[in-house]
């Protein structure tokens, strides 16, 4: 309780112990961080090959933050990996530093938008909302089925429904859109979040989907994507931010989409590395290879389906695999969301599912549309996660 007490007041007493907001420079590794900020090693070296693959994805510009004490030591570094977990690195009761992953609080609150084109979509929303990616994430859902320039109209209704993510009052992260709908020309369009986390239109036809299902054939799922999860044995926070498949040494990999390679080598944590930048924004990478095929290196361009290497263990890895990740703008997705599905139509049980989907956020829509007020504001939307002073009192307080 009195360290709580002396969080709070030690600032404003002495103007000493304060909580620095920093962004994570380009290009520096979290050792090169380390050894910037004179912190022991053993914090990459001493902590798990799963933790020290988590501290490769501390994102460029991603704002983290460090608390000194009175006489300017570092007491604690909170950095966040993703929009669920963060890297927590902190004196124990000992002194010595030590590290976890964490949770990153936060709560979701369900927003709508409900308007009439005055210019376009994306200016409309803009206007009405002061957010970028709100206007970005309704153009591109229907980017590929309907042209507003030709078809739109003054007056035409808009309605947009979506989950945004807030901690300590402001919004962080990517808007979740549930569902989009623009009517032309007396007909409604549609573009649903499914229970299978995909989105459809309101045919049941896949809307995103441009990754092969499998990059490796004859392989199995022996890891999901999960942003957090918690250990019971270990009782710790884990990430795993790509999708494991396990296959025989040697199985060829291939790109799961077309697109440009930007990154083919070694890596500490992900051993021989691939990173294909696709349009949209979409990058994959291929982790843990044995080797990769002739002639595969930064700057080629390959087609979806290509081999580009070959199944290894080479980094931090237990057995032959592939880990496989998607990251859209940076930021690690569940790369299952965006896969193409096999069949084009929805049948049998995954179509009464998807039926009782689009049933729910139609009514929504149309519940939207009467009752709609003023959309929110978001006149400083944040990418970051911010850290909250409860986590320096919480972690400070039980050591
Ligand atoms: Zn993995």
């Amino acid at each position: 309780m009195t360290r709580i007490v002396l969080f709070v007041f030690l600032p404003l007493l002495l103007g000493a112990a304060a909580v620095e907001n920093l962004k994570w420079s380009t290009g520096e590794t979290y050792l090169m961080f380390l050894e910037r900020l004179q912190l022991p090693k053993d914090l990459y070296y001493k902590i798990d090959k799963e933790d020290q693959k988590l501290t490769e994805e501390i994102i460029s510009g991603v704002e983290y933050q460090i608390l000194y004490d009175g006489n300017r030591t570092i007491e604690q570094v909170l950095i966040p990996v993703n929009d669920e977990l963060q890297l927590h690195l902190y004196r124990d009761k000992k002194g010595s530093f030590a590290f976890e992953a964490i949770p990153i609080i936060s709560n979701t609150k369900r927003e709508s938008i409900a308007l009439n084109i005055e210019k376009n979509p994306y200016e409309d929303i803009l206007k009405a909302t002061g957010s970028r990616r709100l206007a970005q994430a309704f153009v591109n859902s229907f980017k590929n089925s309907l042209n507003f320039r030709r078809d739109l109209r003054k007056g035409d209704p808009l309605v947009m429904i979506y989950d945004q993510k807030y901690r300590l009052g402001k919004p962080f992260s990517m808007p979740v859109l549930q569902v989009a709908m623009i009517e032309m020309r007396k007909k409604r369009h549609y573009v649903f979040l499914n229970s299978d986390g995909r989105y459809y239109d309101e045919n049941g036809a896949q809307v995103e989907g441009f990754l092969l299902a499998r990059p490796v054939r004859n392989a199995r799922i022996s890891s999901k994507f999960t942003k957090r999860r918690y250990h019971p044995i270990l009782k710790r926070y884990r990430a795993h931010l790509g999708i494991d498949y396990a296959a025989r040494r040697g199985t060829p990999i291939m790109a799961a989409g077309s697109g440009k390679i930007i990154f083919a080598g070694r890596t500490r944590g992900y051993g021989n590395l691939i990173k294909i930048r696709h349009s949209d924004g979409y990058m994959t990478l291929y982790a843990h290879q044995k080797s990769f095929k002739r002639g595969i290196r930064k700057g080629k361009y390959v087609k979806q389906g290509q081999v580009i290497g070959y199944v290894g263990t080479t980094g931090l890895s237990t057995g032959p695999h592939l880990h496989f990740g998607l990251y859209k703008n940076g930021r690690a997705i569940n790369p299952a969301r965006v896969v193409r599905v096999t069949t084009k139509k929805l049948s049998g049980k995954k179509r009464r599912a998807f039926l009782k989907v689009k049933k729910e956020l139609t009514a929504l829509v149309d519940e939207t549309m009467q009752t709609a007020g003023s959309p929110v504001k978001h006149d400083r939307f944040e990418s970051v996660c911010y850290v909250d002073i409860q986590d320096f009192k919480r972690l400070g307080g039980e050591g």
